[in-house]
Order: C-alpha cells, then sequence, then structure tokens
C-alpha cells in the first residue's frame, strides 16, 4: 500500500492525516497521470478517536487506512494544536463525490457496492448522468461476499465506494484488499442514501457555522447520547492529552 506524502499525526493513538485542503487528499489518491494510489481513505472524527481508546479493532482499522483525514472540527482542531497550521474539516459525505469527480478526467471504473438496492441503482443512475464512469453497482445486503470480490474482477474496478455504515464496511474492504489490493476503496456510511435523496444534511448555513451535529441533533434527538459521550473528547482536548 503506498502512504501519503503527507506525514500523519497522532491523536490519542490513532494516525491522521492534517490536510490543509480536499485538493491536498485528491492528490494523494491520483497522481498526475491519473494513477490511482491503492489503499482506502477512511474519516476520522471525535466518536471513533474515543472508540479506539478502548477498541482495538477500531484503531487498527483506522491506522491501517492509507488516507485518513479530520471529519469533525474537534479533530481538526486537536491536529492544529500538534502542526500548528490551519487545517480543514473534509466531510466524508462530500470528499466521496469529490473523488469520483476527478476520476472522471481519468474515466476511471467505480463499483458502488452498499445500501438498499433501489438507493445504489439511484445512486448509479445520477453518478452515470454526470459523467462518472460507473462500472457496476450492488447492494450493501449480499450473503456471500464472493459476488463483490467477483464484480470487481470481472469489471476491473479501480474505485470501489462501500455504503455500508462503519464498522463493518471497513472491514469489508480489509478483506477485498487482501484479494484485490490495486484498487483504491472508500467507506461512505450512509452517503448513497443521501444522494438517492432518501436522507437530507443539514442546510448549508448549519454546515458552514460547524453545528450540523446540533441540526442533527433536533432531528434525531436519541443522539443525545452520542453527544454526550463527545464530552470526553472535549474534556481530553483541553487537558491536551489527544
Ligand atoms: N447497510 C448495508 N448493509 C448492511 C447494513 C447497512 O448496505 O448490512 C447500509 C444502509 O442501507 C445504509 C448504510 O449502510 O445505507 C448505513 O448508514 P449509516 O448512516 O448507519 O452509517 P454511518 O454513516 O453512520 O456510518
Amino acid at each position: 500500500m503506498t502512504e501519503t506524502n503527507i506525514a500523519p499525526v497522532k491523536l490519542a493513538g490513532v494516525k491522521v492525516h492534517p490536510f490543509a485542503s480536499v485538493d491536498e487528499l485528491l492528490n494523494c489518491v491520483f497522481n498526475s497521470d491519473g494513477e490511482i494510489s491503492p489503499g482506502m481513505a477512511v474519516a476520522v472524527n471525535p466518536e471513533k478517536v474515543l472508540k479506539s481508546l478502548e477498541d482495538e479493532e477500531t484503531k487498527a482499522i483506522l491506522n491501517g487506512a492509507t488516507i485518513t483525514y479530520a471529519d469533525g472540527i474537534g479533530v481538526v482542531k486537536a491536529l492544529e494544536r500538534k502542526v500548528d497550521r490551519k487545517l480543514t474539516k473534509i466531510a466524508g459525505c462530500e470528499l466521496w463525490l469529490d473523488v469520483l469527480n476527478r476520476s472522471k478526467n481519468y474515466h476511471s471504473k467505480v463499483l458502488l457496492v452498499g445500501a438498499r438496492a433501489e438507493v445504489v441503482k439511484k445512486s448509479a443512475e445520477i453518478l452515470l448522468s454526470r459523467g462518472i464512469n460507473v462500472v457496476h453497482y450492488m447492494d450493501g445486503y449480499f450473503s456471500d461476499e464472493q459476488v463483490v470480490l467477483k464484480a470487481i474482477e470481472k469489471h476491473q474496478a479501480q474505485i470501489v465506494i462501500v455504503a455500508q455504515g462503519s464498522p463493518r464496511q471497513e472491514k469489508l474492504i480489509n478483506r477485498l484488499q487482501q484479494v484485490h489490493p490495486k484498487v483504491f476503496y472508500m467507506g461512505v456510511g450512509g452517503s448513497f442514501d443521501v444522494l438517492a435523496g432518501h436522507v437530507k444534511r443539514a442546510p448549508a448555513l448549519w454546515i458552514k457555522y460547524n453545528v450540523e451535529w446540533l441540526y442533527r441533533l433536533l432531528a434525531e434527538p436519541k443522539r443525545i447520547i452520542r453527544q454526550f459521550k463527545l464530552l470526553k473528547y472535549v474534556y481530553l482536548y483541553l487537558l491536551n492529552r489527544l
């Protein structure tokens, strides 16, 4: 697996690449000839950092990825303190579309795996209409993952996007990598549902002012328990223990 040329920083034992822009990250995925760097990109947010403190598997998944990026203002702030320069938050649900947009330049072959059948179908149609070379798609409820392995081979996929939620998608990607190490993989959680219009993101202003979490909390109050857990992250940050 190729590593990026941006040196990672450790945050509570988790390796995160301090990107100043999305372009910086995209340049790690595609070289100037359009060749794709094999590996896996994974988002790191405060929840995953906390989880990796007590769960070795989560930590191993994050540290095994070739590209880890800060998807959460809490991670950006903690990284900025370590590298002493301005960084950017990269939202996974936007990044995969940026990766696919860039892939158009090189006509890279894209395979979509995940979500319900009608959702992935709709996602594939939308991406094809935008000129992205989606060579195949399949829902995320297969019983035998051989079908995914065979599809990668049959369609010679170069980019595989998996939308099954964490950590299921990352574990699947790890197994796919064993057989198909030259592919670039990305886990995107519920992003196919968002693209297909089944789930709405927060309005742009809430995202801009970094309060998307508050919007989601108001829309789904049972998330409050998750938010309380994140106080531990704030505490560790304030004590400079991350
Ligand atoms: N999903 C799937 N296979 C499964 C379980 C879930 O394809 O066995 C899909 C589900 O349809 C949804 C996504 O995975 O599209 C889960 O998204 P979620 O919002 O839970 O993930 P997160 O973004 O929170 O990681």
